[in-house]
């Protein structure tokens, strides 16, 4: 077998996972969690202190694919196990990125004062900034566009929104 087919496919496998998986998410976020599976979703989007939310099904649910990919890859078809190692890299930045540094479900705090980190944090942060299922911006995870489009954004939807997601203090994401 040549060996270009041998690591080229199966890196472009997991790359374009990758980037589909970022699109896939931002795409269900808009449509499945704020449409008509927003009964999951609404639990991210209340202030609680509990360490479980139900929005956390979709996670579930998510790495049940993964392992379903995974199974298929290994016993019928070889392509999906790549596919498979592909949504795994993205569920990790996902969680790194939502889960640890916007939402600090992890022991510690930090938040980025610069680049793309606070570029992240703080679109995600807006998303967060109005209340309910409507009107709501940047639904991506991973890529997100300037903080100043975002603002425009919430401004054309006529949405009044919480402006201290763009305050550099440290203070608890809901
Ligand atoms: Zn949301
Ligand atoms: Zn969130």
């Amino acid at each position: 077998m040549n060996i270009v087919f041998f690591y080229a496919v199966p890196a472009l496998l997991v790359i374009g996972t990758v980037a589909f998986m970022e699109w896939f998410a931002a795409w269900s976020h808009k449509h499945i969690m704020h449409g008509w599976g927003w009964a999951w979703h609404k639990s991210h989007h209340e202030h609680h202190d509990h360490a479980l939310e139900k929005n956390d099904l979709y996670a579930v649910v998510f790495a049940g694919f993964a392992m379903a990919m995974f199974a298929l890859g290994h016993f019928l078809w070889w392509p999906a196990w790549w596919m498979a190692v592909g949504i795994s890299i993205y569920a990790i930045l996902y969680f790194f990125l939502h889960d640890g540094l916007v939402h600090q479900r992890w022991p510690f705090k930090y938040v980025p004062r610069k680049g793309y980190l606070k570029r992240v944090y703080q679109a995600h942060r807006l998303h967060h900034a109005v209340e309910g299922r409507d009107g709501c911006v940047s639904f991506g995870f991973v890529y997100a566009q300037p903080v100043d489009q975002l603002v425009h954004q919430l401004q054309l939807n006529k949405r009044g929104f919480d402006e201290s997601a763009l305050k550099e203090e440290d203070q608890r994401a809901t």
